[in-house]
Parts: structure tokens; C-alpha cells; sequence
């Protein structure tokens, strides 16, 4: 039987990562096969700022957050385990890709251990992924936030359920402003069948933290349907 074309690129990964361990950033060799960054690499990988804002993680501006303090923020707390730049923004980008989804578990590893220190993560019902839209899927061959949730879900826990789904294909919203953003984002994403989220703590697993509308997109969404308490934590935020 002939692989797709997915298929094909995911064993290509696979068997790259198993024969030339390289440094994922700089491509030096790495020591180990398991590590996905060499040591240069990882002390230029750079956690989210202990000075941003408790709540959402937006940077203060005189002891203020603009973020919640426009009252504009529909989530209740977001968490990234990185700053989404260097080292960190080159890994990323073979997940997303280049097919390389044999990273979800070294990112996903990260992820838990910045779990484990953040006490307001802790209490969720339930773990779900910021959906992709099925043709970009069956495209990549797989969703990067699917990935990263299940092995939080593993490695922490709290069940796993797909709670969303993405209604229609979205353009990226990296080049809008942020009426267009929204806007971008109107009615694009639903909730699968019957699932039942009131009352519910929801943790909400994305790749990347860019400028938040997403999270709060869905936010709305899950609050529309009674969720007690929506959680977005993600690998990287946007610096
Ligand atoms: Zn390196
Ligand atoms: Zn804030």
C-alpha cells in the first residue's frame, strides 16, 4: 500500500530524529537522541516572565495590565510554559511544520512541568485542544494542540475530551488588526454534538499565545454554554 503524503513525512521525521540527533535550532550535534535542543540552545530558551501580569501573562505597564484592565478578557487565566521566541519559535516551527509531531512529547513534558507550578491549573474538569479545521488537518496530518493536550491529560491526570470543533476555514490571524481578529474569528468555532460543559473548569491546550482572541473566542463560547471556569495554557506566548 502506498503512505500518504503525511504518513510519509511523519517516518521521515521519525527516522531523521533516531539517525542524525541535531540540535533542533542550531544543528549541532546533540549528546542524546531523547534531547531536542543542545545545551547553548536551551539556556536561550526563555520562561514566561515572572513580571507579566498573574492573570494573563500580558506584560504590566506600571503595575497595571492593559489586557484586564480593558475588561475585554472573556478567559480566566493563561499560561505558557515559554517565551515564543529563538530556540524555542525554530521547535515550534518543525512541530507545526514540517511534520516533525514526534516533538508534542518533549514540548508536552515542558508544558506539565510548568503545569506543576501554577496552582490556578490545578482544579480543571477537563482537558480539550483549540480545534483545527478538517481540511488543515487532514493538510498537516494531524493538530499540534491535539498532541500537546493528550500527553497533559497523560501526564496529569485530567481527562482528555475534544469539546470543540472549527466550523469553517480561518485566515491567519497573524497580519490583522485586532477588530479584524475578531472579526476573522466570528462563529468559527462550535461545540462537537452534545457535549455537556456546564459547570465545568476547562482547561484549553494551544501551541501558541499570540494576541489571545482565539482563547477568548472560545471562551465566550464555552460561557455561552454554562463552563464555570475556562484555562488557556499553551507552549509558547507571543512575546
Ligand atoms: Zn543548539
Ligand atoms: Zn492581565
Amino acid at each position: 500500500m502506498k503512505s500518504s503524503k503525511p504518513l510519509r513525512a511523519f517516518w521521515q521525521a521519525g527516522i531523521d530524529l533516531i539517525l542524525t540527533p541535531t540540535c533542533f535550532s542550531c544543528g549541532e550535534r546533540l549528546d542524546r537522541a531523547r534531547d531536542v535542543l543542545c545545551r547553548h540552545c536551551m539556556e536561550k530558551a526563555i520562561p514566561l516572565d515572572d513580571n507579566s501580569c498573574p492573570r494573563c501573562h500580558t506584560l504590566m505597564e506600571a503595575g497595571k495590565c492593559p489586557e484586564c484592565d480593558s475588561g475585554e478578557i472573556s478567559y480566566d487565566f493563561a499560561h505558557s510554559a515559554w517565551i515564543f521566541q529563538g530556540p524555542i519559535k525554530d521547535v515550534i516551527h518543525y512541530f507545526k511544520y514540517n511534520a516533525y509531531s514526534s516533538l508534542s512529547a518533549w514540548l508536552g513534558e515542558a508544558m506539565y512541568r510548568a503545569y506543576q507550578e501554577e496552582d490556578a491549573l490545578h482544579n480543571c474538569d477537563v482537558i480539550t485542544p483549540v480545534p483545527l479545521y478538517f481540511t488543515r488537518k487532514k493538510e498537516r496530518g494531524y493538530n499540534q494542540s491535539e498532541l500537546l493536550a493528550r500527553c497533559l491529560s497523560k501526564k496529569s491526570a485530567i481527562p482528555y475530551c475534544r469539546l470543540l470543533k472549527r466550523t469553517r476555514h480561518t485566515a491567519s490571524q497573524t497580519l490583522l488588526s485586532k477588530a479584524e481578529r475578531e472579526h476573522n474569528l466570528d462563529g468559527a468555532f462550535a461545540l462537537r454534538g452534545k457535549q455537556e460543559v456546564s459547570g465545568k473548569r476547562i482547561l484549553l491546550i494551544d501551541d501558541v499565545f499570540t494576541t489571545g482572541t482565539t482563547a477568548n473566542q472560545i471562551a465566550i463560547l464555552l460561557k455561552k454554554h454554562g463552563a464555570r471556569e475556562v484555562n488557556i495554557f499553551t507552549a509558547a506566548r507571543a512575546a
